[in-house]
């Protein structure tokens, strides 16, 4: 539940008191606090022995592309923002130096190697990165349904999807998803188009617009007053009920995580093109805002796959909710919430208000996943404002948590020591920071954040950026 009174010292938590976890893991201390925090895991494996881990290979990211690619056809005709692209959803890769060089000068110190955006804010049909895992997954339902009804054949066209006599075939049967706002805003959008009845539970934290966009394309909203696991919980309870009804597990499924992993090979494309060399010397560290884990995970596992170890991958998510950080680093992974430890998953950044994380890729990519860094969510507006100016790129709040990761893995000496990340090579690298949503947040809404973002900016008292050393890791 979210009720998230701080655990008195008696009081046991997974099996220790306050006390005894504070002594075998010291940052649960700054973690419990909700300051913001970093961690470079020790733990840390070379890919191929890493991937071993995780149950799935090369090949089934291979599958969910050509998946994809048999549906273009089918999300070119129906949705004409993707026509440009013959029905191929992907984002732009963009530079962002002025935005490097505020960060600079707020922390302090250089951010050695060059900075750039993955927006994923500009996906279509749901304007973030769910548009990759939440519309895969309903593909992927759709494809063993209209297959096995003998609706289509994988060699065929699937254009005919968007005919009436599909739309009739698939009201027949329901897709239902718990959402703390734009997986629902995909899955709902994708399902309601193809004709299936959709139903998306919302937790408390979903923005209205999220919600009155849904119901606008003839989704089922259903509000709950509390936080993203029990609406997960709820909507999973009412679509065991139904076998027409296909609830769409963000805490438990591979195919979303798929869905998320084929980004990795295309932006192998992206890179090339601009004459990016990735290899041992040219490492590519990538900051990825972490909510369930599906999205990063599967975006993770995917460059892992491609680039071997010259991927590095840290994760970011609100000081109010480290699911993921705490998961792995206490290795209760989803057997603990963070209000087990007093953490009140209340932030600013809905989109990673996901109190228990993913229910296996914590333990499936824990040893490819070099770093976890919490964000404050003051600095989630400070970071929006920044790159509005800078850039003139919007983006939600939830979307700017990576920026800080660049900032952390040039402070952490022992990090960069372990893995070889020395000034000379730190300057060749490449960071990418992964905007995972934005665009189609409303004017009004995005004035707002900007302008919040612009008054703590002009009210701050020495910097944000690199503030309160003490708090974190070494
Ligand atoms: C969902 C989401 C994420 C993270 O994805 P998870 O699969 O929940 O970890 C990051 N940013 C935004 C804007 C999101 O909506």
């Amino acid at each position: 539940m979210t009720s998230s009174t701080p655990p008195t010292s008696s009081e046991r938590i997974h099996g220790r008191t306050a006390e005894e976890w504070a002594g075998a893991l010291p940052l649960l201390k700054p973690l419990t606090a909700m300051t913001e925090t970093s961690w470079f895991n020790p733990d840390i494996r070379g890919a191929a022995e890493g991937l071993a881990d995780v149950g799935l290979a090369r090949a089934d990211i291979e599958d969910a592309a050509a998946r994809l690619k048999r549906f273009a056809p089918y999300l070119a005709a129906v949705f004409p923002d993707t026509r440009a692209t013959l029905g191929i959803l992907e984002s732009p890769l963009v530079a962002i130096p002025s935005m490097q060089a505020d960060m600079e000068r707020d922390c302090g110190h250089a951010v050695a190697g060059r900075l750039w955006l993955k927006l994923d804010s500009e996906l279509p049909i749901s304007g973030s990165i769910k548009a990759r895992g939440g519309i895969y997954e309903v593909l992927k339902h759709t494809e063993d349904l209209a297959v096995s009804a003998g609706l289509i054949g994988y060699d065929d066209d699937y254009a005919v999807l968007a005919g009436p006599e599909a739309a009739d075939f698939f009201s027949g049967y329901s897709v239902a998803v718990g959402s703390t706002g734009n997986l629902g805003l995909s899955i709902g959008v994708m399902s309601a188009e193809l004709g299936f009845r959709a139903v998306v539970h919302m937790s408390a934290d979903a923005r209205q617009w999220k919600k009155d966009m849904l119901r606008a394309h003839g989704v089922e909203v259903v509000e709950h007053a509390s936080d993203y696991s029990e609406a997960v919980r709820r909507g999973r309870a009412q679509a065991e009920d139904d076998p027409t009804c296909f609830f769409i597990d963000d805490e438990n499924s591979r195919n979303l995580f798929l869905g998320y992993s084929v980004a990795a090979h295309r932006l192998a494309g992206q890179l090339q093109a601009l004459d990016i060399t990735v290899d041992e010397r040219h490492p590519l560290l990538v900051h990825l805002p972490c909510g369930v884990g599906g999205g990063p995970g599967g975006v993770a596992f995917g460059l892992k796959v491609e680039f071997g170890d010259a991927a590095r991958v840290v994760f970011a998510e609100p000081t109010h909710c480290p699911s993921m950080f705490l998961g792995v680093y206490t290795g209760l992974h989803s057997a603990m919430s963070v209000q087990d430890f007093g953490i009140d998953n209340v932030t600013a950044a809905d989109g990673l208000a996901c109190g228990r994380p993913s229910g296996f890729v914590g333990r499936a990519m824990q040893h490819l996943i070099d770093g976890f860094v919490t964000v404050d969510d003051d600095h989630l507006y400070t970071l929006l404002a920044q790159l509005h100016e800078a850039e003139g790129i919007d983006i939600e709040p939830s979307s700017t948590a990576g920026l800080l990761g660049p900032v952390r893995v040039s402070e952490d000496a022992d990090y960069r020591v372990r893995l070889g990340l020395d000034d000379r090579t730190l300057a060749r690298a490449t960071h990418i920071v992964w905007a995972t949503g934005g665009s189609m947040v409303p004017r009004p809404e995005m004035n707002e954040y900007v302008r919040r973002g612009r008054e703590l900016l002009r009210n701050r008292c020495g910097r944000l950026v690199g503030a309160e050393p003490s708090k974190r890791s070494g």
